[in-house]
């Protein structure tokens, strides 16, 4: 938890910092201070929409004399957000072996490191894991997870750059299942200015792991940088709209006063948030639980 507060005191203190800028010296909530506190949201990357929902709640609340002050006010904002963001944040349960994870995003965003903390959180609880190297497209991408491979201790499963990554995240598949390893987790490519061909080859990914394992892959996972605000959003938006995004994973948060953005993402596309990222160690990736976050948050 204190990792976890430390990683996010530049969000909290955006966020909460700027409602108690807003409320000191206040006795009353009126007009102007909802004003305020719409705009405090909106340049905390809340999201318009999502802002607009929470104030316009709040106004109600007020006008009925459900809130009767400042104080009461901050309590109802913190109650919100936790709830648009407790969505069901567990890895879906599953009989088959392996579990299989497809781990997508942009370039940059984080994806090598939460792969190498996803495996070692799972290689901690015991359980067997390997990793496919399915971003073909850079060698350094292969090189890359790798050596994070190497530092956890799991294996990987890859080829040469410029193989078909779907049939590198196959051969991994069945390779995985014939040797009875629990987890797989699998690397795919991020570039992003290839928009069409990146979201025809994930599809294709999937598409072939269902050949082996028609429940599988059991989560996809979409990991978004924090620190790029409104565009992790648009992000959310095209990889879930192609391959069905079932998890988000949310990293650097320690380095961003742009925290707020998970509010909007998961109330717009109502995708769980399933792990945060809050540091460059390898413990600096946790499950994530929207009572502990939003008390690091406001308290
Ligand atoms: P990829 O291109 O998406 O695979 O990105 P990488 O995993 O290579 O990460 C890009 C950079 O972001 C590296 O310098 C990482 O150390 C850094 N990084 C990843 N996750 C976090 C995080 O949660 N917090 C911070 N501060 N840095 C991170």
């Amino acid at each position: 938890f204190k990792r976890l507060k430390e990683g996010l005191s530049k969000t909290s203190n955006k966020l909460v910092g700027g409602i108690e800028t807003i409320f000191f010296g206040k006795k009353e909530i009126d007009e102007d201070l909802l004003e305020e506190l719409e705009e405090l949201f909106v340049t905390s990357d809340v999201g318009v929409n999502t802002t607009l929902k929470i104030i316009d709640e709040v106004r109600d609340e007020v006008s009925r004399k459900v809130l009767k002050n400042p104080e009461e006010l901050k309590n109802s904002i913190k109650d919100k957000i936790f709830n648009i963001l407790s969505l069901d944040n567990s890895l879906k349960q599953v009989d088959e072996k392996p579990y299989v994870i497809l781990v997508v995003g942009v370039n940059g965003v984080g994806k090598t490191t939460t792969i190498a903390k996803l495996a070692k959180m799972f290689k901690d609880e015991g359980l067997k894991t390997v990793l496919a190297a399915g971003d073909t497209f850079r060698a350094a991408a292969i090189d890359q997870l790798q050596i994070w491979a190497d530092r956890v201790g799991v294996p990987v499963i890859k080829q040469k750059e410029g193989s078909d990554p779907a049939a590198v995240i196959y051969d991994a598949v069945v390779s995985a299942k014939a040797k009875g390893y629990d987890v797989l987790i699998a690397d795919t490519a991020g570039r992003l200015h290839t928009k069409f061909n990146l979201m025809n080859e994930l599809k294709k990914i999937v598409r072939v792991i269902k050949k082996e394992m028609p429940e599988a892959p059991h989560e996809i996972l979409l990991v978004l940088d924090a620190t790029s605000g409104q565009n992790a959003v648009s992000q959310a938006k095209i990889f879930s709209e192609a391959v069905g995004v079932t998890g988000i994973v949310l990293t650097k948060l320690d380095g961003t006063a742009k925290g707020g953005v998970i509010v909007g993402i998961v109330d717009e596309l109502k995708i769980p948030v399933k792990f945060i990222g809050f540091g460059e160690k390898m413990d600096d990736l946790k499950p994530f639980d929207a009572k502990t976050f939003v008390d690091a948050l406001f308290e």
